[in-house]
């Protein structure tokens, strides 16, 4: 919100140079184009006699973060995802997780794939995302779209912690959201679990019965076996986590997956996250808007309303959002036009992605700004022993005001998953002889990452420490 020197004179009925004179003596030199902010108007226009009244717009009313008064809000359904390394049986799982909840008289109907499902253990309701893995989640919330309550991370009884599950565990620890174990494929005569449980425990992920914090448990998704426990286990965590919503208001909530179909138009899976959506209903999503033509569940109903937690497929959109995209109801066909346009115009999503991306440059000024207390950092480099050495010397760096946290670390190039947990987790990326391949790069400049490679040790610790106290050269 601002006004130019040059409208805010007309506004107060006087000349721009008066204005401009007015500024001088405060000790600000502006332009008679210049920009001024909230502060400095009310300042000037008090020295006028003159009062100023902030208007809201409807535009940014409809944005407006809600406070919503504890009796408004219900439980609502935990939002989960699955991770973990290939062929451990991500897909698998939710295979069988989706089969074992068709009841008798469905069988045998076409499944629908709308990118996101939901079943009932014991009369409450789980929602899966059915996109596993962590390079789609950690794509959503770099679009600053937090929708995953829950992870599962699945690890192959037969097979042990691999490159992909460590990823897997630091994108969920990066996004604050609750792990819980699945030790899968127990039907081979060759799974341990307590092997796979003494590996986790290298990353922190201690098993209760172990005295930890993490439940783990044994399934099989070729057989069934272990995901009826598996299901109680998300709904205890998800009771713990106190997941609510209010379910009495215009909807609002994310595009999970979007595209144009021949005979339909544009198709957006959306996920309600609070409020109830409606047929008829008018929104924006993303940069475009629509009315709900038609609305249906996961297993191709047509349905009227949706609540919080509940996966949609929507008709009616005029163009096809992203996922990742917000969406959220308007009161009317106008404002959700006028909404779409203003945001066509800003690029808003642009905006919202960019203006969080952390460099080495400008660290300095943001902590002592306040505005970071974290120096987030993926690591990555050729050998092991490098990881360790670097990491016990980063440590060293945190002092009062920012802690230096490394988010990832492992052995090999700079890949697009590291570059997007990065933008997601507001990180910077130190490579070790190892470069960015060239779809990492293109990504790193679409999303504003900094990436810094070296090959010798100090030379990183140097710039790291240069960084924090202000003193880092600008990178040529
Ligand atoms: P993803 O890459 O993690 O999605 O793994 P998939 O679900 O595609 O599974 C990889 C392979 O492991 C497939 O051949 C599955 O049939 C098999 N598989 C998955 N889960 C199990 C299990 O619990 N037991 C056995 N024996 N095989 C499994």
């Amino acid at each position: 919100e601002s006004i130019s020197v040059q409208d805010l004179a007309h506004q107060l009925g006087k000349k721009a140079t008066e204005v401009i004179k007015k500024l001088m003596v405060l000790g600000y030199m502006a332009t008679i184009n210049q920009e001024l902010d909230i502060e400095t108007v009310m300042i000037i226009a008090e020295e006028f006699g003159a009062t100023v009244e902030v208007k809201t717009s409807k535009e940014d009313e409809l944005f407006a973060e809600i406070e919503e008064s504890p009796e408004n809000l219900q439980n609502r359904p935990p939002v989960v995802t699955i991770m973990g390394h290939v062929d451990h049986g991500k897909t698998s799982l939710l295979d069988k997780i989706r089969e074992a909840n068709v009841t008798a008289t469905e069988a045998g109907g076409i499944t629908q794939h709308i990118g996101a499902y939901q079943v009932e253990s014991n009369g409450q309701k789980i929602t899966f995302l059915d996109t596993p893995g962590h390079e789609a989640f950690t794509a959503m919330r770099a679009r600053g779209a937090e929708v995953t309550d829950i992870a599962i991370l699945v690890v192959a009884a037969d097979d042990g912690v691999m490159p992909q599950t460590v990823e897997a565990i630091h994108h969920a620890k990066a996004a604050e959201v609750p792990i819980i174990i699945a030790i899968n494929k127990m039907d081979k005569p060759d799974s341990n679990a307590d092997r796979i449980k003494q590996e986790l425990t290298e990353y922190n992920l201690i098993s209760e019965e172990w005295g930890g914090d993490t439940i783990m448990v044994p399934v099989s998704a070729l057989t069934g076996d272990g995901i009826g426990t598996l299901l109680e286990m998300i709904l205890l965590v998800s009771e713990v986590q106190e997941l609510k919503a209010n379910p009495d208001r215009n909807a609002r909530g994310i595009v999970i997956e979007a595209e144009l179909d021949k005979g339909r138009g544009p198709v957006a899976t959306l996920l309600v996250q609070s409020g109830t959506m409606k047929i008829g209903d008018f929104l924006v999503v993303g940069t475009t808007q629509g009315r709900i033509r038609a609305m249906l569940d996961y297993k191709g109903r047509n349905i009227k309303t949706a609540g919080p937690s509940a996966p949609v497929e929507i008709l009616g959109l005029s163009d096809v959002p992203s996922a990742g995209d917000d969406f959220i109801v308007a009161d009317n066909e106008k404002l959700a036009k006028q909404v779409a346009e203003r945001r066509q115009n800003e690029r808003h999503h642009k905006e919202i992605t960019s203006r969080n991306k952390i460099s080495l440059d400008d660290i300095f000024a943001r902590i002592k700004d306040g505005e970071i207390k974290d120096l987030n950092i993926v690591l990555k480099a050729d050998v092991q022993g490098t990881i360790e050495a670097l990491k016990q010397s980063l440590d060293k760096l945190s002092n009062d005001e920012v802690r230096v946290n490394i988010i990832h670390a492992g052995v090999g190039g700079i890949k697009e998953t590291d570059v997007m947990l990065s933008s997601a987790s507001h990180a910077i990326i130190l490579g070790f002889n190892v470069r960015p391949d060239n779809n990492a790069k293109k990504v790193a400049e679409k999303e504003d990452v900094d990436i810094r490679t070296y090959r010798v040790i100090y030379d990183a610790i140097e710039d790291v420490k240069a960084a924090l106290s202000g003193l880092l050269s600008p990178e040529i």
